[in-house]
């Protein structure tokens, strides 16, 4: 079954409850949920496909600056789905082409847009097992 990473970022941990209800409302189901905070090696292992980046400091500080709620979700075409009701990265023109997108409902900008989705299956896998290591509980 198809499966992804979503990451409720610091910027709006706060919101967490209107955020789930959103997901939830949606039919989306959160297979594994947690809060956590993460220091600079373990957001620079999340991002390692964005090193080299002009926004990579920005975005490493951004992620470290509070606790992050991480969730895993399943079920067909979970991927893009989530992506799709995410809205684009830049909150900014999220307001502009999806308003009831998540990011132009709770994000702030390029970079404080709320909330992650994993890309593709691979980086799904990558981001699930980082977050929830298959030898751990649950
Ligand atoms: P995510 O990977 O978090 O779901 P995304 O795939 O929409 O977001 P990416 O291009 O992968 O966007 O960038 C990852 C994150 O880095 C963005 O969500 C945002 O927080 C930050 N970011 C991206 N582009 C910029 C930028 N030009 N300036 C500042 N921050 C940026």
């Amino acid at each position: 079954k198809e499966r992804t990473l979503g990451i409720i970022k610091p910027d709006s941990t706060a919101k967490m409850g209107q955020i789930l209800d959103v997901i939830y409302q949606k039919g989306f189901m959160i297979t594994q949920l947690k809060m956590c905070q993460l220091n600079r090696n373990e957001a620079f292992q999340l991002y390692q496909e964005h090193q080299g980046k002009p926004f990579l400091d920005n975005l490493l500080n951004f992620i470290t600056r509070g606790p992050v709620i991480a969730f895993e979700m399943m079920g067909p075409g979970v991927i893009s789905a989530w992506r799709e009701l995410l809205g684009p990265t830049d909150s900014a023109e999220a307001r502009k082409v999806a308003p009831q997108s998540i990011r132009a409902r709770f994000g702030k900008d390029n970079t404080e847009n709320a909330c992650h989705g994993s890309d593709s299956t691979t980086s799904a896998a990558r981001e699930v097992e980082f977050f929830f290591p298959s030898t751990g509980p649950g």
